[in-house]
């Protein structure tokens, strides 16, 4: 078994059907996420059996990270080989205080919004357990080394969270574990296109939801996100609604600005009018252009007065700043690419 793969709460189950103590699985966490050590001879807490017997029922399997790259405004990529020739990535945002990682949780998407690159690529594999939280040891490692902590989390790499709940779901935990990695459940955040019967699964794990919703009405939205047919405004807003009661918490609606169809003052007003009954702030993101799409970003001019407008009628709103164009790591820019022909020619 791979230990990456279990929650606590299922490591002492494993732990129980092998025959061990429950209780090394507090020994366990604290060895490998809290001290990073993965080699039994030296968890000197632990008798000799033991550590043969967890020796041979355990291994430790993480996603090899095959690239970093820097960009010039200190946003990092991480490229982490998942087998099968596949690779995701995982983006490291720092802002003031905060230093934010942005995970990935499938190779490619199914959800097929137009703007979105990742969504030009079928989706070809949920990703594991093992294989987002590696994303985090990973990125988190290397910026120990430079006395930085990773303070957020958020699931807005490649994929639908949503689509592949049971990992997710089950990465939170392990993120959340306080003899883990132990990160807030505040500190981490969800983002879905909407797929609305899973939404009450992110009310119960704690975390954060954000929700992608770049259409103010069913018209636009379905001509740009496709899922709005399955779960139009309606019902993507009352779920949104429930969240909010439920934690008392407000949800983040993220609105991509696309020149000429969600980018008009008009749109402003209705934005802010579809989501002003529902605890919230907006994220807007002028669309980071890509190969092939179609759409265009709106002029500065134009992002700034609807941003205003949204300000004017007294909705919270943040622009969210264009980070790491230069080495494809923005937002909706992340796909497998294996080298820059292949982004030049898609
Ligand atoms: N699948 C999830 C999370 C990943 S996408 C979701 O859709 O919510 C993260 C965010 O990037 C989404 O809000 C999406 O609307 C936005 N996005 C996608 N493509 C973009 C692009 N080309 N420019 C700007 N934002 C984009
Ligand atoms: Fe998938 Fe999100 Fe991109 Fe839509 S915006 S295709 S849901 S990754």
């Amino acid at each position: 078994m791979n230990f990456y793969e279990l929650t606590h709460k299922k490591l002492e189950e494993f732990l129980q059907e092998n025959e061990l103590e429950r209780f090394r699985a507090d020994q366990l966490f604290r060895w490998v996420y809290g001290r990073r050590e993965t080699d039994f001879a030296k968890m000197t807490n632990m008798s000799k059996v033991a550590r043969a017997k967890l020796a041979e029922i355990l291994r430790f399997e993480l996603p090899k990270t095959v690239k970093h790259l820097k960009s010039a405004d200190g946003t990092e990529k991480f490229l982490f080989e998942v087998g099968g020739g596949d690779t995701v990535e995982s983006v490291l945002i720092p802002a003031d205080d905060r230093l934010t990682l942005c995970v990935s949780s499938e190779v490619g998407c199914n959800m097929g919004c137009k703007f979105c690159f990742t969504g030009k690529q079928k989706m070809k594999r949920r990703l594991t357990t093992a294989e987002i939280v590696g994303q985090y040891l990973a990125a988190s490692s290397s910026v120990a080394a430079r006395d930085r902590r990773i303070t957020n989390i958020v699931f807005m790499g490649m994929g639908e969270p949503l689509d592949n709940p049971d990992a997710v779901f089950s990465s939170i935990e392990v993120l959340r574990a306080p003899l883990g990695c132990n990160l807030s459940k505040k500190k981490i955040t969800v983002s879905t296109s909407g797929i609305v019967p899973l939404i009450p699964r992110v009310t119960e794990s704690g975390a954060r939801l954000a929700v992608s919703l770049n259409g103010v009405n069913d018209e636009v939205r379905t001509q740009v996100m496709p899922i709005n047919k399955r779960w139009p405004l309606k019902v993507l807003l009352e779920s949104c609604r429930e969240h909010c009661r439920q934690t008392g918490d407000r949800v983040t609606f993220e609105y991509v600005l696309l020149k000429g169809v969600t980018d008009s003052l008009e749109s402003a007003r209705a934005l802010y009018r579809l989501t002003r009954d529902v605890p919230c702030k907006i994220n807007i993101i002028p669309f980071n252009e890509h190969p092939g799409s179609g759409f265009t970003r709106p002029d500065e001019s134009q992002v700034v007065k609807f941003q205003n407008e949204l300000i004017r009628l007294g909705a919270h709103v943040l622009r969210r700043k264009t980070m790491g164009r230069d080495i494809y790591a923005a937002c909706g820019q992340l796909r497998t690419v294996h080298n820059r022909a292949e982004v030049l020619n898609s």
